[in-house]
């Protein structure tokens, strides 16, 4: 494993002063504007990510890595699904190991109350297609053999991913340069450049 900071063989810092305009001008290169530039990049537009530090040195780089549908909102199963397929697809479009893996998420249950609140869930995953589904008392040991005590037992999404935070992000910030986006570390935003009530452009340390 990469330490971290994880440098790429490419450096996607732009050489030189941020650009003079752009369409889009994202702020923060953690794993949430790495993707907007992405997918702005993809629709056409120029895009400028600004970064004041390292991108995903900050939050990006220091979560679990889970990429997860299990016990989501029912708001937010068609996005996780979406999401599912969408990192599956960006690890094929980079030669670097981004670390993921379809190992599955599983909540283990202690009662029966608990095996019920995730019956009344797993229609949220059905209606959505994600496989979800409950693990008998039986099944949950069998499973997990190194488990103390008795479960209930166990809701189990097996289509559930992890990635590697820390060598991910920089990984599809990578693939957005590749693809058009000018991204820049090192440039904290200052503030905004308003004009007749709207961002006309942003004011950055460079
Ligand atoms: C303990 C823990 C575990 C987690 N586990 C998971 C998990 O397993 N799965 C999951 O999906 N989520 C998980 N999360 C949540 C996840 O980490 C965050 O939702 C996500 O990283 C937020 O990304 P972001 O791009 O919005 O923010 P950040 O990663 O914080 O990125 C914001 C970026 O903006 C930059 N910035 C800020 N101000 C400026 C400025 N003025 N100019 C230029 N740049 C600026 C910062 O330097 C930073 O790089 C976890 C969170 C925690 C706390």
């Amino acid at each position: 494993m990469p330490a971290f900071p994880f440098t790429l063989d490419k450096p996607v810092t732009y050489p030189g002063p941020p650009p003079e305009r752009a369409d889009v001008v994202v702020i923060g290169g953690g794993i949430i504007g790495v993707c907007t530039a992405l997918f702005l990049v993809r629709a056409g537009r120029s895009v400028v990510l600004l970064e004041k530090g390292r991108i995903a040195a900050e939050q990006s780089s220091r979560n679990w890595g889970w990429i997860r549908q299990q016990g989501r909102d029912p708001d937010e199963m068609p996005i996780m699904a979406r999401a599912n397929v969408l990192w599956q697809e960006l690890a094929g479009q980079t030669n670097i190991d981004i670390g993921l893996v379809q190992g599955g998420i599983t909540y283990l249950a202690r009662t029966e109350a608990e095996i019920a609140a995730y019956e009344n869930w797993l229609p949220h995953a059905r209606a959505n297609g994600v496989d979800s589904r409950i693990l008998s008392a039986r099944e949950t040991a069998e499973a997990f053999p190194g488990l103390t005590g008795r479960f209930a037992g166990a809701l189990t999404t097996p289509s559930d991913l992890r990635a590697e935070p820390w060598v991910a992000v920089p990984a599809l910030a990578a693939i957005a340069a590749r693809e058009g986006a000018q991204i820049v570390e090192g440039c904290a935003v200052r503030g905004l450049d308003l004009a007749a009530g709207r961002a006309a452009g942003v004011v950055t340390e460079a």
